[in-house]
């Protein structure tokens, strides 16, 4: 087997590909306004209930697709054909589960350029961007394919004279995946993929915003071995469907990434064990962060600069990972925060359908939250750039850059989820360090600097699931910066690293005398 290594990027400055995204451009368009079904058990299952119209957020008019939504009725019958399928799927073997995750990979790689473009028409997202993140699914495919091969013979245990032990991993059952709108395909996959190359069988409930790549992945994975019912599509709204799965007495675990106050609602109602329960639920949970860079006195401010610039508003700010906060020595602030300022004014926003920067926010709610914090923002602080949005064709915010705000106010606490960072100053590393870590999250933070003591004082105390030193804190790549968060930011589930498929796993032991 090849050993596992990151998808390249493509270079969107070589004519060649620009011509190849265009073309990509051009297939999305050539299937845009058609009518999504359920797949349940392999099926296709239209549903009673009010379709969902996927829009692209730059342009709110141009309709993505009309989504079927599936009810509790839907939702009954998704998990009897996951039960079913878990029945057959568990005893697959692991090559064959591996090698559905391999054959998919292929099939991404040569739809690369129709997934970037269709990431840019219902997600917002710029050519780049969707590229990384098509990369990023393919890595996922190709990673934990590999990693569960690792976990075919379980792990090695000790047996006395006349005694056979055995440590085996099995899997879990049925695995409810909420997946989110901002990696609607590298997130959505990677989730799905790992909780089935496990064994397990999937109920998958993608972001009602970012249905419809969903579907065609559900497609892909079935070209490439899938058997029926072992990944069911069920776009659904929470209110009817997503309570009622975390709730329900045969969902094994629920792997779930979102919103903060989704993620502990979901962590609490998948504790209380329902009559005929027989499981004790998991919960894998990626939440929100509010991601500190600290930016020390010797630091190399251009490098700083272009840190802060591409993690705060690379895909408008709209990663967990994102920095939407920047805390500055007081020495080298100014400077550091000009040079912030004037890059962030030459960053282009438009829709994706054209190389630009930055795309569009999600949708409405997004807006208003994004200008509320705005508002917030200019009372506490003061606004260098930005500030401004635009709703009449998409929904656009401008990169906004505030100063002068003190390490616990709203905007520096608050998760925003757009792109606008703030900028506080400290007086000392250690005093850095204690702001940085003071927030309710602890998802991913960056170290600007050239001093050795500092990066393993950072090491040590700098208290985040992703530190990274002398870059961006946005951008980890599946297999070599597993990512996931501490405190507030989820359970710390790993994804993209050694320990992540085990998440979807429990171990059995078997003992044989003879
Ligand atoms: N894994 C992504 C990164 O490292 C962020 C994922 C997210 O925003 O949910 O930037």
């Amino acid at each position: 087997m090849i050993p596992y290594k990151h998808e390249p990027f493509k270079d969107y400055t070589l004519e060649e590909n620009r011509q190849k995204v265009a073309e990509g451009f051009d297939l999305v368009k050539s299937y845009l306004g058609q009518e999504y079904p359920l797949i349940i058990d392999g099926k296709r299952v239209k549903s009673d209930e009010e379709l969902s119209r996927s829009y692209n957020p730059a342009d709110k008019d141009e309709t993505i697709g009309h989504v079927h939504q599936a009810g509790q009725k839907e939702a009954d019958k998704a998990m009897e054909a996951a039960k079913k399928a878990f029945e057959s799927w568990r005893k697959y073997s692991f090559e064959y589960r591996s090698d559905v995750l391999f054959k998919a990979a292929e099939i991404i790689r040569k739809r690369r350029f129709e997934f970037v473009a269709h990431l840019g028409k219902e997600a917002g997202k710029p050519w780049k961007e969707a590229d990384v993140e098509v990369a990023e699914a393919i890595d996922f495919l190709e990673y934990y394919g590999r990693q569960n091969l690792t976990l075919k013979d379980g792990q090695h245990v000790e047996s006395r004279p006349g005694e056979y032990n055995q440590f085996d991993y099995i899997p879990l059952g049925v695995g409810f995946v909420i997946s989110p709108w901002n990696f609607s395909f590298a997130i959505m996959a990677g989730t799905t993929v790992a909780a089935m190359v496990a064994g397990n069988t999937v109920l998958l409930k993608p972001s009602s915003r970012t249905p419809i790549i969903a579907y065609k992945f559900i497609e892909v994975l079935e070209e490439a071995g899938m058997p029926n019912g072992v990944v069911n599509y069920i776009p659904g709204s929470s209110r009817n469907i997503g309570d009622y799965l975390v709730e329900h007495k045969d969902t094994a675990f629920v792997s779930f990434t979102g919103s903060r106050d989704v993620g502990v609602r979901i962590y609490e109602k998948a504790a209380i064990v329902q009559e005929g329960q027989l499981n004790l639920k998991r919960v894998i949970a990626e939440m929100g962060g509010k991601d500190t860079i600290v930016v020390d006195s010797d630091a190399d401010l251009e490098l700083a600069a272009d840190a802060i610039v591409q993690s705060a508003f690379g895909f408008t700010g709209q990663k967990c990972s994102a920095c939407s906060r920047v805390i500055a020595l007081e020495d080298i602030h100014d400077e550091l925060l000009e040079r912030v300022v004037a890059k962030t004014k030459e960053l282009s926003v438009g829709n994706p359908e054209t190389d630009i920067y930055m795309g569009p926010v999600i949708d409405q709610s997004s807006l208003d939250k994004i200008e509320k914090y705005i508002e917030i923002g200019k009372e506490e602080g003061k606004l260098e750039v930005g500030g401004t949005i635009d709703n009449e064709v998409g929904h656009f915010a401008y990169p906004t850059v505030f100063s002068g705000l003190k390490h616990n106010d709203r905007v520096m606490q608050e998760e925003i989820f757009g792109p606008v960072v703030g900028f506080a100053t400290a007086k000392t590393f250690d005093q850095a360090i204690e702001f940085a870590n003071d927030t309710d999250y602890g998802l991913t933070g960056a170290v600007i600097t050239k001093s050795r003591d500092h990066i393993e004082q950072a090491r040590r105390d700098f208290h985040v699931g992703n530190l990274y030193f002398n870059r961006g804190c946005t951008a980890a790549i599946v297999g070599y910066q597993p990512f996931g968060g501490f405190k507030m930011s989820g359970t710390d589930s790993k994804a993209g690293g050694p320990d992540y498929l085990l998440l979807h796993m429990q171990g059995k032991t078997t003992s044989e005398m003879f």
